[in-house]
């Protein structure tokens, strides 16, 4: 292990489009203006090293309508 403050904790498991793929069939949607699939905007989230080093870290795919400029969801893949 070595302190790296430059990478994220958690690296993305894929690409964004194997993400989607996996997760698509999972209903994302907005809650507000109802877009779904390809009209949501998905990234790699990961919170900061502080959060995993008090057992809070998350890391997954965040969707975001860019309409609302709301998050939709994240799907989780990795918990501490
Ligand atoms: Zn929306």
């Amino acid at each position: 292990m070595h302190d790296g403050d430059d990478e994220p904790v958690v690296q993305p498991d894929g690409t964004i489009e194997q993400a989607k793929l996996r997760y698509q069939s999972s209903d994302a949607r907005c809650g507000d203006c109802g877009c779904s699939g390809d009209e949501l905007e998905w990234s790699w989230y990961c919170s900061d090293s502080t959060s995993w080093n008090s057992l809070a870290g998350r890391a997954g795919w965040l969707v975001r309508c860019p309409s609302c400029d709301a998050d939709v969801m994240l799907f989780c893949v990795v918990v501490s």
